[in-house]
């Protein structure tokens, strides 16, 4: 049985940036597919705002384009493109400029939701901030899109915020961090918060340590001069795997609402310990086969950016003194694979003589591939021969437990723009987060910065450098395995 889809609210959504990479990859085949799904009003709007001289006809022949590039379905619901393509309007304008302004004015309707998707870079925020109001188009319900990296700083973060509170109310503002819209993330909430099983284990009693793992198999051809200056601190963990953290980490909310969570997220990020350098271990990829290094692929043959870092963080708070979180991402690793895995204490005492293994619950919160959840639990090897014990996953693979449900699992852009239609923003970061994030990732780098660190280096297709190994095998653990599909 397909699910319910609610259709939202009759909107006219801007996309800055529009004709942008961005746009076409994610924005565009997102609002295709909630099209499809019948989400979206009849007299929806969405129009691309950006430089390049086109009309609606080259929008749309731009949007055509890029969903049959990166969008998957063709048709649903008797739905197809070509109604979709009928919402999609154009309009050149100048973010430093004058020009468009009147003219994306005269496109607006009253009564219906206004909403503006910044995709273009930071630099460009605060003119358009300015404009919008300065043209009269902003209205007071209306709503404003961010998109990462919001900052590169806490300098660089506050003043991004400053600028935006200019001319809009925090209430106004939605900061995309796509991780959030992932059905698993939600999934973990549900799971922790939903059942009666597993919030009474949820605390250093129970919990012998956490491990968060982004892996990539890309490199960093193509966004090399971006990701230099940014590295994998500020490329994913200072934001993704900060947010995994906090969801994972976080004080049961007294409702699931967007100010109550961000409230909780907050005080998991503000009790972050300073993380001491020996728990660091920052890595870059080497040269392989005909695969590029890292160097030549950033473009810089004496960087010292880490294009992938582990390191342990302590959350200083009663719920989880003592307990390590262990951080790891990077890129050119073996496999794509992004998981959380709560492992809990191993058995005080076993009754079983001949069981001489230590065994563990682990509960795996995978975000790709597989979309899914298991619980490790110890059972008996079938079959005779005494009791002897195993470990095995009892496995909840998304796509499987919620056959005929899947065609309407919205990815994360699609739900997080239909959310900042309905005026949800418990999925979006809020500036104040923001900011802690930046407060604590800033002397991490400073640290590095000031010690002259430089990456260790690790072949391309492995788990990352040996010394990330180390950081666990020191404290009598191990990493679980970067496992794709
Ligand atoms: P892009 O360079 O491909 O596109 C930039 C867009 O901005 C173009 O449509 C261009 O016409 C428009 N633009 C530039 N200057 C303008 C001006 N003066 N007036 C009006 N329009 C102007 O960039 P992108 O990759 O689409 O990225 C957009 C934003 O999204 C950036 O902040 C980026 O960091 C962020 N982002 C991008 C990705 C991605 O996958 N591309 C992922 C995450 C975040």
């Amino acid at each position: 049985m397909p699910t319910r889809v609610i259709p939202v609210d009759p909107f006219d959504l801007v996309i800055f940036g529009g004709t942008g990479d961005l746009a076409r990859r994610k924005i565009l085949p997102a609002l295709f597919v909630r099209y499809l799904a019948c989400q979206l009003p009849a007299d929806a709007r969405i129009i691309g705002a950006a430089r390049a001289d086109l009309d609606d006809t080259g929008f749309r022949a731009l949007a055509a384009e890029a969903i049959a590039e990166f969008g998957c379905e063709t048709s649903r619901h008797g739905r197809d493109l070509k109604g979709f393509l009928e919402t999609l309007h154009y309009v050149s304008v100048d973010a430093r400029g004058e020009g468009g302004w009147p003219e994306l004015k005269a496109m607006m309707r009253d009564g219906v939701i206004r909403a503006f998707y910044f995709s273009v870079g930071p630099a460009l925020f605060g003119d358009l901030a300015e404009r919008l109001h300065a043209h009269g188009i902003a209205d007071r319900g209306c709503r404003l899109v961010v998109e990462k990296p919001f900052g590169r700083d806490l300098e660089s973060a506050r003043e991004l915020n400053a600028t935006l509170a200019q001319h809009f109310d925090e209430a106004q503002i939605y900061r995309i961090d796509h991780y959030l819209g992932k059905e698993t993330v939600q999934n973990l909430m549900a799971v922790r918060f939903g059942n009666v099983l597993f919030e009474p284990l949820w605390n250093n009693h129970y919990v012998d340590h956490i491990q968060i793992t982004v892996a990539e198999t890309v490199g960093v051809a193509g966004r090399g001069e971006y990701y230099d200056r940014a590295g994998a601190m500020r490329d994913m963990v200072q934001n993704h795997l900060m947010q995994l953290l906090c969801l994972i980490a976080m004080e049961p909310p007294n409702m699931f609402e967007a100010g109550a969570v961000r409230d909780e997220k907050l005080k998991v990020i503000r009790a972050l310990q300073p993380v001491d350098p020996h728990q660091i271990v920052r890595g870059q990829y080497d040269p392989r086969d005909d695969i590029p290094g890292y160097r030549e692929e950033a473009g810089n043959p004496r960087s010292h950016t880490e294009s992938f870092i582990a390191l342990k963080v302590h959350i200083d708070n009663w719920r989880w003194a003592g307990v390590p979180f262990y951080l790891r991402t990077g890129k050119r690793l073996k496999a794509r694979s992004s998981e959380i895995a709560v492992v809990f204490n191993e058995l005080g005492h076993s009754i079983f003589e001949e069981d001489v293994e230590p065994h563990r619950n682990i509960l795996s919160i995978r975000l790709q591939p597989n979309e899914g959840i298991d619980l490790q639990v110890t059972i008996k090897e079938p079959g005779p021969g005494g009791m002897r014990l195993i470990d095995l996953p009892l496995d909840m693979t998304f796509a499987d437990a919620l056959d005929g449900h899947d065609e309407d699992v919205a990815d994360a852009y699609e739900r997080l723009i239909m959310d900042v239609i309905r005026g949800n923003q418990t999925l979006f970061m809020r500036g104040d987060e923001v900011e802690a994030a930046w407060a604590w990732t800033d002397p991490i780098i400073a640290g590095w910065r000031g010690r002259n660190d430089v990456p260790k280096h690790y072949e391309s297709g492995s788990n990352g450098p040996e010394d990330s190994q180390m950081l666990l095998h020191r404290d009598g653990r191990r990493w679980r395995e970067i496992k794709g599909e």
